[in-house]
C-alpha cells in the first residue's frame, strides 16, 4: 500500500489525482489532503479518502473545517499553514507526495518531501523554476524519486532510455527533446488581436481543462518557456537542446531525437490522469481512467513553429534559461504578479510579458547560494513587477 499526501488536492491535478487513486483502493491510500481556501471541496474529498490529516490556509477555515467534519462522523485532523504543510509532505508514514499546489507558494512544501526522500509527483513546475539548483541537489542528496507530472515531461521521461538518470544521459544518444505545445487559445492570432483579450478567453484551452494561472501561461506561452526551463533540470540538457513545437491536436505529448535518427513519441489523448496514473504506478502500468486513443478518428496530426513574434514570453524565458542564476526565480515571480494582474482585469493580456521583460531588467543576475536567497530573489521580483503594474494601470 503507498500511502500519499496530495498537496493542492482540490485543483485540478488535484481532483484528477484522486480519481486515479479512488480506482486503486488496494494499491493506495491517502495520507493527508490540502488545499488554500476551498474546504467544502475538501471536506467532500476527506469524506471519501478518510486522510489521517486535512490542511487549509488559516486558522479560521481549519476551525470550520474540522467542525465541519466532526459533525459528519470524519476522523480527519484540520490543521493549517505552511508548517503543516511540511509535517504532512515529511511524515514518516508518507511514501509519496503529489506536488500540485500552484505557484511559488508549492516550493517548501515540495522541499520537505524532498528532503526527507519522498517519491515525489511533479506538478507544481514553478517549484523546480524558481530554485532548479537547489531543489535538483537535494534530490541528489536524499535519494528521493522525482517523476514528472507535467504531460511533455513525463513523455520524455518515458521516451528516454531507464538507465538515464543513472548515466547523468552520458552516452545515450539523446540529441535533443522536442516539447509539444499545443499554441493555446490565441494560437494564429498577432499581438494587436490580443490586446484586447479577456481572463476569460484566455482561460478557455482548446484542449486541457487547468486552472487559471497554467492556463494564462498557455495562452501567452509562458508555459512553454516555464516546461523548457523544468526540462533542462529534470533531464539535465542546456536550453539549446531543446526545441519547441507547436502540435494543436496535444496528441503527441513530446519527443526524444536520437543520433541515430529515430524519434522516440508519447501519445495519448489529452488527459492529465495519463500521466498521474504512470507516475503513480511506475515503473508499472495501472489503469486510469482515459479513453483509449482512436487514431481513425483523429486521422492527422499538425506541426509548426512557434510564432515568437506574437508570444515573446517564450523568448524572455529562453533567454532566462541562458542566463542560468536567479533570472528563472525572477521570471516565475515576474510572471505569478502579471498573470494575477491581467486576471484581476488590472492590465492587458500582452502587458504580461512586458511586466516579465522590464523586472528581469531591473533585478540583479546572481547565483542564489541559499533557499533563503531563492526567496530574496523572488520578493524583490515581486516587488518591482507589483511597481510596473502601478505604473501600467495610471
Ligand atoms: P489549480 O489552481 O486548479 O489548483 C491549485 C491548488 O493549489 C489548489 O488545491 C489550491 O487550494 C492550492 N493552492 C493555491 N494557492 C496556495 C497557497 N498559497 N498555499 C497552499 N496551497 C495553495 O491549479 P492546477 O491546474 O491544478 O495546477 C497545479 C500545478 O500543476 C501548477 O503548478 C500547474 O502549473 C501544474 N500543472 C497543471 C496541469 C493541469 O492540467 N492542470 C498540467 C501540468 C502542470
Ligand atoms: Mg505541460
Amino acid at each position: 500500500m503507498q500511502m500519499i499526501t496530495v498537496l493542492g488536492a482540490t485543483g485540478s491535478i488535484g481532483v484528477n489525482t484522486l480519481d486515479v487513486i479512488a480506482r486503486h483502493p488496494d494499491k493506495y491510500a491517502v495520507f493527508a489532503l490540502t488545499a488554500h481556501t476551498q474546504i467544502d471541496k475538501l471536506a467532500e474529498q476527506c469524506q471519501q479518502f478518510n486522510p489521517q490529516f486535512a490542511v487549509v490556509g488559516n486558522a479560521m477555515l481549519a476551525d470550520q473545517l474540522q467542525a465541519k467534519l466532526r459533525a459528519s462522523g470524519c476522523v480527519t485532523d484540520v490543521m493549517h499553514g505552511v508548517d503543516a504543510l511540511c509535517q504532512v509532505s515529511n511524515d514518516a508514514a508518507v511514501d509519496t507526495v503529489m506536488a500540485a499546489i500552484v505557484g511559488a507558494a508549492g516550493l517548501v512544501p515540495t522541499l520537505a518531501a524532498v528532503h526527507s526522500g519522498k517519491k515525489i509527483l511533479l506538478a507544481n513546475k514553478e517549484a523546480l523554476v524558481m530554485a532548479g539548483g537547489l531543489f535538483m541537489q537535494a534530490v541528489a542528496d536524499s535519494g528521493s524519486v522525482l517523476l514528472p507530472i507535467d504531460s511533455e515531461h513525463n513523455a520524455i521521461f518515458q521516451c528516454l532510455p531507464t538507465d538515464y538518470g543513472r548515466s547523468a544521459g552520458r552516452n545515450s544518444g539523446v540529441e535533443k527533446l522536442l516539447l509539444s505545445a499545443s499554441g493555446g487559445p490565441f494560437r494564429g492570432m498577432s499581438l494587436e488581436q490580443m490586446h484586447s483579450v479577456t481572463p476569460d478567453q484566455a482561460c478557455a484551452h482548446p484542449n486541457w481543462s487547468m486552472g487559471r494561472k497554467i492556463s494564462v501561461d498557455s495562452a501567452s506561452l509562458m508555459n512553454k518557456g516555464l516546461e523548457l526551463i523544468e526540462a533542462c533540470w529534470l533531464f539535465s540538457v542546456p536550453e539549446q537542446s531543446i526545441e519547441v513545437v507547436v502540435h494543436p491536436q496535444s496528441i503527441i505529448h513530446s519527443l526524444v531525437q536520437y543520433s541515430d535518427g529515430s524519434v522516440l513519441a508519447q501519445l495519448g489523448n489529452p488527459d492529465m490522469r495519463t500521466p498521474i496514473a504512470h507516475a503513480l504506478a511506475w515503473p508499472q502500468r495501472i489503469e486510469s481512467g482515459v479513453a483509449n486513443l482512436d487514431l481513425f478518428e483523429i486521422a492527422r496530426l499538425d506541426f509548426e513553429k512557434p510564432d515568437m513574434q506574437a508570444f515573446p514570453c517564450l523568448a524572455i524565458a529562453r533567454a532566462a534559461a541562458q542566463a542560468g542564476a536567479n533570472a528563472a526565480t525572477i521570471l516565475n515571480a515576474a510572471n505569478e504578479i502579471a498573470v494575477q494582474a491581467f486576471l484581476d482585469q488590472r492590465i492587458g493580456f500582452t502587458q504580461i510579458a512586458a511586466v516579465v521583460e522590464q523586472t528581469l531588467n531591473s533585478q540583479t543576475i546572481s547565483e542564489p547560494e541559499s533557499l533563503e536567497a531563492v526567496q530574496e530573489s523572488d520578493n524583490q521580483a515581486r516587488l518591482s513587477s507589483s511597481a510596473f503594474i502601478k505604473r501600467l494601470e495610471k
